[in-house]
């Protein structure tokens, strides 16, 4: 069984996850964490094809394992830059190296690891150095002749301004000294890690998760500890107090007891747990929304970032505001839909802001939900396209977040202490559901939304995905008007 660098990240994280994975695939639940390596994933091959220009005449290995490696061979005979080199170790080790760049001052292969981030990372998640390491450690095993070792990272001070600059958009950092440091321990990671892929048997019951805080586990929590409920008192309490708890066997946050050293925030929690009654401050509820001034607009952007900015006056990964949906709701009860759904990249958030001047009218309260999220889309929109910047500031003051009602007045033991519109429409409003369509999230928005833009649909399918994206945004804000009209 081989073990690739993308394991190795994996075993670092946690080595029980990568034993189920690789040993028994079938019992593996690939859930959030997994999208989120494939995210990495994606995100990296997108940034090699361009940091790739930086190294002219370099030769592109391709095929099945056999014709990568015999390839790679020949390719190192030779003195051309080789993207994609590949090794398989005796001890089972296999790499495929970003670029192999030959050196002709030290005569020697100079090793370069692509990031598709904005900075070099050494936590758990991301530990560059240690993936660097991986790399060269598989690349002198098989016998290359390896000089330094670099990671290519994204400048995030750079803006696009026409065709991409690639000398100023990547930071090209010798890390070869941070390498030598950490270069024994990476050793004894990897054999650490060869060895657990030989275990036929690990314990399947429990793991360390069980006494960490539920923000820190894998999508393999559930498999290792089946008795946790969904929403327990990892949520409520940490560390010491978490211990307590789990020494006596409490799981359920109903059965903590009252004697139990808890905050009153901590404490409403438990409370609304053992009641199983929502708790809402009416007053407090009728007095906020007193202050909010008819007609309510109910607000929502879909938006698509990408780690080299796909247009002009763009960072890395900032957001394009491709689609919104407004509903607009009178006192008297009347109410009106605009939306906008952006059909290609260029102009998207031109198009966009023309539609918003036209429904949005200078008085009235905007309602959004999580409005840090909107109010910055607003500042990026007010830098790029200065015409308008009066206009969103304006909108900017006028925005009311709906979702500090559900975190300060309204909790309801079905939330699990949560306040997310995902968590609260299906509890207050369980016939407004998105489980009826096509696009559920806005992970699936934007990767619809970019399939699009990419090219290469029919236009029954570019027809079908406009239809569902535009399903999607206005379930968002019809949600939101559900949800007022149901606390008002
Ligand atoms: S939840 Fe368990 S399997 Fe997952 S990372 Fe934590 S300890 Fe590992």
């Amino acid at each position: 069984m081989t073990l690739t660098k993308t394991d190795f990240k994996e075993y670092l994280l946690c080595s029980k996850c990568l034993w189920l994975k690789k040993k028994r695939p079938e019992e593996y639940t690939a859930g959030e964490f997994s999208l989120f390596l494939q995210k990495l994933i994606k995100d990296g091959y997108e940034v090699e094809e361009y940091v790739q220009k930086l190294f002219p005449g370099g030769v592109f290995v391709s095929g099945n394992k056999e014709t990568l490696m015999s390839r790679t061979k020949e390719l190192l005979q030779d003195t051309k830059p080789i993207f994609q080199a590949t090794f398989e170790t005796s001890e089972g080790l296999f790499a495929k190296i970003d670029i192999l760049n030959f050196n002709i001052e030290t005569g020697k292969w100079d090793l370069y690891e692509v990031k598709a981030s904005s900075e070099i990372k050494t936590d758990l998640k991301h530990n560059h150095i240690k993936d660097v390491g991986f790399q060269t450690i598989v690349a002198e095993r098989a016998g290359v002749n390896v000089g330094q070792s670099y990671l290519i990272y994204i400048n995030k001070e750079y803006r696009r301004s026409g065709e991409v600059d690639i000398d100023e958009l990547f930071i090209v950092e010798d890390v070869t000294e941070r390498l030598q440091e950490e270069k024994e321990e990476v050793k004894n990671e990897i054999v650490n890690a060869l060895a657990l892929l030989k275990e036929e048997n690990i314990s399947l019951s429990e793991c360390s998760c069980l006494y960490k805080s539920h923000g820190q586990r894998c999508d393999c929590f559930f498999k290792f500890n089946p008795q946790v409920p969904e929403y327990s008192v990892h949520h409520i309490v940490q560390g010491n107090k978490l211990r307590l708890l789990l020494d006596q066997d409490i799981l359920e946050i109903a059965d903590i007891p009252e004697d139990f050293d808890l905050t009153d925030i901590q404490r409403d929690k438990v409370h609304l747990q053992k009641t199983g009654r929502a708790m809402i401050n009416t007053d407090a509820i009728s007095e906020t929304l007193s202050r909010l001034v008819f007609p309510i607009y109910f607000l929502d952007y879909e938006t698509y970032g990408t780690p080299i900015p796909l247009l002009d006056g763009y960072k890395t990964n900032q957001q394009i505001v491709f689609q919104v949906s407004v509903h607009k709701l009178q006192k008297d009860g009347t109410l009106e839909h605009f939306e906008y759904l952006a059909g290609e990249l260029q102009g998207a958030t031109k198009g966009l802001l023309e539609m918003l001047k036209t429904c949005v009218g200078p008085v009235g309260s905007i309602l959004v939900w999580y409005e840090s999220f909107e109010k910055g889309r607003n500042m990026e929109l007010a830098e790029l396209h200065p015409e308008y910047r009066e206009f969103l500031e304006d909108i900017n003051k006028r925005i009311f977040d709906l979702m500090k009602i559900f975190k300060d007045d309204y909790q309801h033991p079905d939330f699990y202490g949560s306040a997310s519109i995902k968590k609260v429409l299906p509890v207050l409003l369980p016939e407004l559901s998105y489980k009826s369509l096509d696009i559920q999230n806005g992970t699936m928005a934007l990767s619809e939304w970019e399939n699009m833009i990419r090219g290469g649909m029919s236009d029954f399918e570019i027809q079908k995905t406009k239809e569902n994206l535009l399903k999607y945004c206005a379930l968002d804000t019809m949600a939101m008007v559900e949800i007022f009209k149901a606390i008002s």
